[in-house]
Parts: C-alpha cells; structure tokens; sequence
C-alpha cells in the first residue's frame, strides 16, 4: 500500500484528471462485465486505479512506474473478455486503452490500427472501400482491435481461416513493456495474439483484410447429427464461398431466435455467396457465435444452475460425443458449435449447454475427444493449443516483462 500512495503521486502528478481512484471507477474497472463464469466470477480483486491513456507516451509512464514500485498493471479495450482476461486477480492499476484510436488506415491488404480502435469502427471504414477485416469478432459491436488481438481468437471468417493471428493475420504489431518498445512481425505476432496483454501492451498494429463479398444468411434442417456431419463433409470443397457456420440443436436455436425462425431438429446456419438453404434474416446471428453463445444463453436459460463447456471437436469426434451426450440427455443438454478451419481440418468450437449437476457426465464423455479448451480458465496457457505459440510467448515475456508486471499471474512461465 506505501509503495502504491508513493506510485499515485507520480501518476496525480503526470497524468492529472487521466489518473482516477473514486470508487465509482474502482467499482466500474474492477468487474469483467461479460464473464458469466460462475468459477471465474469469483477471483476478482478491487483494483487500485486506472489511467485514460491517450497516446503511446501515457503507455510508456505508466509503465515505468508500475514497474518501478512493481505494481501490477492490466490493459483494458472494452472489458467484453468472458475468460477472465480482464479480471484483476491482484490489485492493480487499470490502463484503459480506448481513447487511443486515432489510427485507422487501409495499407495495401492490411488495415493499419491503433488498439482503442473499435471492431465496428474498422468494418465501417473498410465497408466504404469494399473490404472487410479477414477473421473478427462476434462480438464487434462493443470490442476494441487491440482487445482482439490480446485476447481473441476465433470469430467470424474463422471458417475460411481459422484463428484471426494464423497465416500473417498480424502482419506488426508494436508493443511496450517495462523493458521499452518492441516492432514485432513474422512469428513473433503470435506472442502477442490470445497471450492476453500479458507480453506488452498494444500500441499499434496492421490487421489482414479481404474484398467484401454479399453474404447471405441461410438456415438448413436436418433430422440427426450424423446428416449434419455429412453436409459438413461436402462444404468443405466450398471452403471459399463460405464466411461462417453455426450448428444448433432444436432447443438452442428456439431460445435463442424465440420465435423468428422454425427450427429443425438439427440446423445448420451458414452465410454465403451461394445457395444452400431457405434465406433467412439471422439478426440474431451474432447473439449465437462463439463467446456470444454463453453470454446469451445466461441470460434466457431454464437451468437452475446454468453452465457450460468448450471442446474443439473434429467432425468424427463431434457426432461421436454429440450422439453419446443427447441420448443420455436429451433437451436436458443445448448445443451449439462454431464450425471452423484449424490447421487444414474442420474443427467445431463445441459448446454445451446445461445444468451444472449433469456436467459429471458431459465431462466424462466430451473429454476423452477432441482438442481442449478450459473455458473457466483464466491461464492462458490452458487456452492456447498450439505449444509453439505458448513457447514465443514465454521468450516475450521474458524479454518485455521480467518482473511479471503485465496482467500477472495469467502467463504461466
Ligand atoms: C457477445 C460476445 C461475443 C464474443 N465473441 C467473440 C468471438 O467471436 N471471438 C473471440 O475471440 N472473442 C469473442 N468475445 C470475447 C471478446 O469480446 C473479444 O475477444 C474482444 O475482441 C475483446 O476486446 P475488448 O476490447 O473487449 O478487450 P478486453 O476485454 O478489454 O481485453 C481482452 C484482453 O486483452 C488485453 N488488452 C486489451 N487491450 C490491450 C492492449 N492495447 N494491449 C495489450 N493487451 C490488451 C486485456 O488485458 C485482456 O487480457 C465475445 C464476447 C462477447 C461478450
């Protein structure tokens, strides 16, 4: 505590009315509004105070301070991470980074950035040039790019890409740590992706972009998961014209459309420039995808004590699990998967659904398939499947970060 009445001089001193500690925003900045976890809900610490950064020179003091008292410091777009990544889990200083987002500009094939920049700010730039940005979130109407970077992963795209970091998706990205600045590119982008501004904090970036094509919203039924299954096997040679697919069981998709669509029993969502199914108007859509599934479902589930979990499942493994999982539970369990592209094979970001006391039996059959991925984790490292990206961002933090300042606890070295 002396060290941080020590350390709020300097910050009252540099930063004026940018630097704050009223309850309000202690209140306001300590909460992750989005995380529905109910294990993760429960780690959270008061923060100490937080900074409006206005520009890369904000970054770089607080820095140095934080540093020198060691100080915990969290970067902070929105707050809309539902995994804990914006969760203090010490006392820490809070440096919101959204009003720097002054930097919006189309390079070639990339999208230049500043990290405050919104998702939704971007696509209405690049709209108005044809473009659009190659793999984002469907949460862009409230997150910032550099958020997304830090602390996304898949999203809308992720079909025809994968994760938005994978094949040049960053092609720079400019960070500072305690230890300065640093240009990264090539490989090194991967240590700053998902690594949750635990490797630097974002003060630049150039994001991959494509041609903006007319997608349409289509919706097929199908009786039972193995037909799904199999029409995803025969998308696959039309990879290209196809933005994203969503899969839903009959009880997910009645929730969450309440009425606007008829649901099957099975159903397959797609968005493409080819004629699948009926055309259907998915506003919706994004109340569905990823992330947005379980925040959306917390708030309209019939379940006592709602939760869920995440499994990457390939297709075999996915009607395998999913088939297992419905005959012991039947509406009992919600189903809902992202259906996308992870190194060449089509992958579904599987999400289920239900009461909490039924989790002993989902878990002891989701768990012996597919790729994992610990939802109500706030490690990164029990997120991250690919170890070569967990191995640059260790080699990052060490070289940025040596006093673990930077959002710590959420890396594990
Ligand atoms: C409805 C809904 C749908 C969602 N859909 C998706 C989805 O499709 N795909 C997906 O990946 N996520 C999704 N999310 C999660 C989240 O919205 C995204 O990852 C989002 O882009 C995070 O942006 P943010 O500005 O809110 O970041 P925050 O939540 O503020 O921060 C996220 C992480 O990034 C770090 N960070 C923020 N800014 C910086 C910076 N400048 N430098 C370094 N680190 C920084 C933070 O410390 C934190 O660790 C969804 C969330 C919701 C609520």
């Amino acid at each position: 505590m002396e060290t941080f009445l020590l350390a709020k001089k300097e910050f009252e001193k540099e930063f004026g009315s940018k630097f704050l500690d009223n309850e309000e925003i202690i209140d306001e900045y300590s909460k992750a509004p989005y995380l529905v976890s109910p294990i993760l809900s429960k780690m959270g610490k008061r923060i100490l105070g937080a900074i409006i950064a206005e520009d890369e020179n904000d970054i770089e003091y607080a820095i140095k301070v934080c540093s020198k008292y060691r100080i915990p410091l969290l970067a902070r777009g929105s707050g809309t991470s539902t995994i804990g990544q914006v969760l203090p889990i010490f006392p820490s200083i809070v440096i919101d980074i959204q009003k720097m987002n002054k930097v919006l500009e189309l390079d070639e094939n990339f999208l230049k950035i500043s990290p405050g920049v919104k998702v939704l700010q971007a696509l209405n730039y690049l709209r108005k040039k044809g473009k659009e940005l190659r793999v984002y979130p469907s949460s862009f109407y409230i997150s910032t790019l550099g958020g997304y970077i830090a602390g996304g992963d898949v999203g809308i795209g992720s079909y025809q890409f994968g994760y938005h970091f994978h094949d040049n998706g960053i092609r720079r990205v400019k960070i500072i740590g305690p230890n300065g600045f640093h240009e990264l590119s090539g490989d090194m982008t991967l240590a700053v992706a998902q690594a949750a501004g635990t490797t630097g904090v974002i003060t630049e970036a150039e994001l991959a972009i494509i041609d903006y094509e007319d997608w349409k919203d289509q919706l097929v039924r199908f009786n039972n998961v193995s037909e799904v299954v199999n029409f995803l096997k025969d998308l696959e040679k039309e990879r290209s014209n196809i933005r994203r697919i969503t899969v839903e069981d009959e009880e997910a998709l009645a929730l969450v459309s309440q009425g606007r669509v008829k649901p099957g029993k099975w159903n397959v969502i797609l968005a493409s420039t080819k004629s699948f199914g009926e055309e259907v108007n998915m506003r919706f859509l994004d109340e569905l995808a990823f992330a947005a599934i379980y925040v959306t479902m917390s708030k309209l589930t019939r379940f006592p004590n709602y939760f869920y979990e995440v499994r990457l499942l390939p297709l075999n493994s996915f009607l395998s699990v999913i088939n297992q999982i419905k005959r012991a539970l039947g509406s009992n369990v919600l189903i809902h998967g992202d259906v996308m592209t992870l190194r060449g094979e089509t992958i579904i970001y599987t999400v289920f659904m239900s009461d909490k006391s039924n989790f002993e039996l989902i878990d002891s059959i989701m768990t012996k398939e597919g790729i994992p991925f610990e939802i109500h984790s706030l490690i990164v490292n029990d997120r991250v499947d690919e170890e070569y990206r967990l191995e640059l961002m260790k080699k990052l933090k060490k070289m940025v970060d040596p006093y673990d300042i930077l959002n710590p606890g959420k890396l594990r070295l």
